[in-house]
């Protein structure tokens, strides 16, 4: 028996940041967008208000197209806290095709189609009480 990842794990609300706003109004319609520098011509990845790179405050908000591929993943067995009830997990890096590697769970997946290179789509969760939902990763 394949253990299946199911969706609906814990979204805490994280602290809101006006200057993220447009992750967030773009989050909560279903829609990804990513911060990309005018100066570097680069996107990157958490959203803040300035490049990581160049610390120029010069930033589009292009809609990204949501997909990409695991570069790596964990699944967790134990875990701490609220998250313990909800094991196994997993825990992955997604590299997105616009060349972005971020720190996701893959939901919507069963154990035996995880593969380093899997082709994955973006989803956002919210919880019952978060009005910031999470960014998730289900196969494409
Ligand atoms: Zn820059």
């Amino acid at each position: 028996m394949t253990t299946y990842f199911e969706p609906g794990l814990p979204t805490d609300q994280p602290a809101f940041d006006p200057e993220t706003a447009p992750y967030w109004d773009a989050a909560r319609v279903g829609h990804l967008v990513l911060p990309f520098c005018e100066a570097c011509q680069q996107f990157f990845w958490y959203p803040r208000g300035f490049c990581p790179r160049c610390a120029g405050d010069s930033l589009a908000w292009p809609e990204a197209t949501g997909r990409g591929e695991v570069y790596s993943y964990s699944v967790v067995r134990r875990a701490f806290g609220e998250w313990a009830e909800y094991t196994p997990f997993v825990i992955a890096w997604v590299t997105l095709d616009e060349g972005v590697t971020l720190l996701t769970n893959i939901i919507g997946c069963s154990e035996d189609q995880l593969a380093v290179g899997m082709p994955v789509e973006a989803v956002f969760e919210s919880g019952s009480d978060a009005d910031l939902p999470a960014l998730r990763f289900t196969p494409a």
